[in-house]
């Protein structure tokens, strides 16, 4: 193909190489005409000038206006990073590397070089980076090998308005470091207008707002509540498509899982319209879709079709979709929900605020007027709906900061300057958690074994089986099963046609059914053994991107081991080994088979069950410990292992004592339960 070009080129006289040139030029001069039409190229000058004057500046401006594209670029061409790197956090990872992708090539450089991202398992910068777009929990992490940030002329916290429990633990973080070393720049830019409590909470720092371009957005609600909000999503859009002029979708869904239903129900509808309506172009986007296909939302939309992008809550003010014309808002969002009594933490598809709602229906009308179909009631709206989100500081577990915080030398977290503090007794919990991880002594200090674990990048619990894989010699082993609990997507793939195929394939790695952590570590060594083949997944059913993810994560943990210390040592006969690891770790996560077959957590006792995908999900072992509670139709925990009681004393005696673990055998207990060999 490029011979044919550059021959055509040769013709008109110009040199290959130099055709190409062009041709790039041409490219990004159109891009620079682009980035002069964002709502904020006006403020340019007064924005720079304002960065001058200030140490710390709190920027508003609407989603879509240019924040997080262009204010590195311009700190950039003013020659901020002379003196360092402009840092750029985003609160999901999704962002951080779109946008970085983007900025480079706004300005014609390689994704990697001058402009670059970092999220958890991922570094794409160099040496050469000078703008450079994370997670704000990577800038955290960075933190803890460069308390002063040195290596930064400016810090931007983005998307400040989300407030992540990462970000607003940040902000105590930067806003301390801004005292010390007054030559840091230190940015809070937001897409909503609560600025006067970024301003009263970084010492009433100046507030730069400026107006974006807005079309009006018609409001639609539904006139009675609807039963099924996916359904009803579909035929919405479905409607829009019929019936509406041109202009793209955007439909907000809960998850990965929600959007990849909704997509195959959507298809086979169109297919069912016969030919005579037009195309529509479904795009998906959530946090674990392949970055390949995450550049897809961003074409333009062929003449003539229509695009629907169905997404997560990333399209809400993190990520800007330009045409969109038509939003479908179900109202509601996967939350994080976290009860400090009991310790335990869920995922729950949540209604949204009425800020939420707002933010979503202003996407549709960026680039002309547009139409929002709420599908709740004007009532539900005004009534039920809160008025913000709840940071998350307030809704989540907390050991992972408070062991983050604790190696940075802050001991004193009643007292820490939290935006808006969490429950006393979330931070509590968490503190009683990490003590009795043995990352803490009495004292609340720090100990060898906590040092460690912040070292990983991972929840304490999973920190610790690594930590304590150490002394059963099977670190291997367990880092392979870590990798593969963070891969984020499913590693089985279950295609509707192939069900039964796929289930037999999945069951053949839970032969002995002790549990899913080994069936989890015989995917990845059995896949290793062929030396990653991708048609030994196709063959098994296992999802090939999430394998090379898995190995991705497993070559950083290795490289960590290597940093505290501890020895890559195997032990694959001795399977008690492992599994002794990891409820060393995730001895708070058990529960106890109960005679109608649902299960008791031990501490705390709430019932639970076994979730179908488990392999133990018709063995219903006497005891469990599992990696996570999900709450579907019913609690579920997933990634479950068989245990033995006795573990939990040896293991935890500070936690366990022997009432605990007490089993009744005598007690009856459903047919054929527990009798899995342990
Ligand atoms: P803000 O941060 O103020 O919400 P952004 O800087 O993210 O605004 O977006 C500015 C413009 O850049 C938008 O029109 C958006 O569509 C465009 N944009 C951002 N990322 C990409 C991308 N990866 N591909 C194409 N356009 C993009
Ligand atoms: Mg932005």
């Amino acid at each position: 193909k490029e011979s044919v070009m550059a021959g055509e080129n040769y013709e008109d006289g110009m040199h290959p190489k130099e055709a190409q040139d062009a041709a790039e030029k041409t490219a990004l001069e159109e891009l620079q005409e682009v980035r002069k039409s964002l709502p904020i190229y006006g403020y340019r000058e007064q924005l720079l000038q304002a960065v001058e004057e200030h140490q710390v500046l709190v920027i508003v401006g609407d989603t879509g206006s240019g924040k997080t594209t262009q204010i590195p670029q311009y700190l950039h061409e003013a020659g901020y990073t002379k003196r360092g790197k402009v840092g750029c956090t985003q609160p999901r990872r999704v962002a951080a590397m779109s946008v970085a992708a983007r900025v480079a090539q706004e300005m014609g450089v390689k994704l990697g070089h001058e402009v670059g991202y970092s999220i958890r398992f991922e570094d794409c910068t160099s040496d050469k980076t000078v703008l450079k777009y994370m997670t704000d929990g990577m800038l955290l992490r960075e933190l803890l090998g460069e308390p002063d940030l040195a290596s930064y002329s400016v810090v931007i916290v983005d998307e400040a308005h989300e407030r992540t429990l990462s970000t607003d633990i940040l902000f105590g973080l930067v806003k301390d470091i801004a005292r010390f070393r007054p030559d840091l720049k230190l940015l809070i830019s937001s897409a909503t207008m609560d600025a006067e409590k970024f301003s009263d909470y970084f010492d009433t720092a100046p507030i730069f707002s400026f107006p974006g371009r807005r079309y009006p957005v018609e409001i639609n609600f539904t006139s009675a509540p609807e039963a099924d909000y996916m359904d009803a999503a579909i035929v919405t859009v479905l409607t829009i498509h019929v019936r509406e002029p041109l202009g793209d979708i955007l439909v907000f869904l809960t998850g990965q899982e929600e959007i990849e239903t909704a997509e195959e129900i959507l298809k086979q509808r169109i297919r069912g319209l016969g030919t005579k309506i037009r195309e529509l172009i479904i795009c998906p986007i959530y946090a674990n879709l392949p970055s390949e296909l995450q550049a897809k939302i961003f074409e333009p939309t062929p003449e003539g079709a229509r695009k629907v992008v169905l997404a997560t809550n990333i399209a809400e003010t993190s990520l800007t979709i330009d045409g969109i014309k038509y939003v479908v808002d179900p109202g509601f969002s996967k939350m994080k929900s976290y009860n400090p009594r009991t310790g335990m933490e869920s995922l729950l598809i949540t209604p949204i605020s009425k800020a939420s709602a707002t933010q979503r229906a202003g996407r549709a009308g960026r680039t002309s007027a547009g139409k929002c179909y709420r599908l709740y009631t004007a009532f539900n709206y005004n009534n039920d709906l809160e008025e913000n989100t709840v940071p998350e500081v307030q809704r989540t577990n907390l050991a992972s900061v408070v062991l983050a915080l604790k190696s940075l030398g802050i001991h004193d977290l009643i007292n820490f300057d939290f935006m808006d503090p969490p429950p006393a007794e979330a931070l509590v919990k968490a503190l009683e958690l990490l003590f009795a991880l043995g990352a803490l002594n009495k004292l609340g200090e720090l100990t060898k074994a906590g040092r460690r674990m912040a070292e990983f990048p991972l929840d304490p619990m999973l920190s610790k089986m690594i930590v304590v894989s150490d002394k059963y010699k099977c670190s291997d082993e367990i880092i392979s099963i870590a990798a593969m609990l963070s891969v984020g997507g499913s590693i089985f793939y279950r295609p509707k046609d192939k069900q039964v195929h796929a289930d037999n394939a999945r069951m053949n790695f839970h032969t002995g059914n002790i549990g899913d952590h080994i069936a989890l570590l015989k995917v990845y060594s059995s896949w290793k053994e062929t030396n990653y083949s991708t048609q030994w997944c196709y063959e098994n059913y296992i999802q090939v991107r999430s394998m090379k993810r898995a190995r991705d994560i497993r070559d950083q943990l290795e490289g960590l081991l290597e940093r505290v210390e501890i020895e890559i040592s195997s032990n694959m006969n001795e399977l008690d080994s492992v599994r002794k690891s990891i409820v060393a770790g995730f001895f708070p996560h058990t529960a106890k088979l109960q005679k109608n077959g649902s299960y008791r957590t031990v501490k705390h006792p709430q019932t639970v069950h076994i979730h179908p995908n488990s392999g133990l999900s018709q063995v219903l072992p006497r005891w469990v410990v599992y990696h996570e509670l999900v709450l579907t139709s019913k609690e579920y925990m997933r990634q479950v292992t068989e245990l033995k009681p006795e573990w939990l004393i040896e293991l935890a005696p500070h936690y366990y004592q022997r009432k605990d673990v007490e089993d009744d055998a005598s007690k009856k207990m459903p047919k054929g339960a527990g009798k899995a060999a342990i």
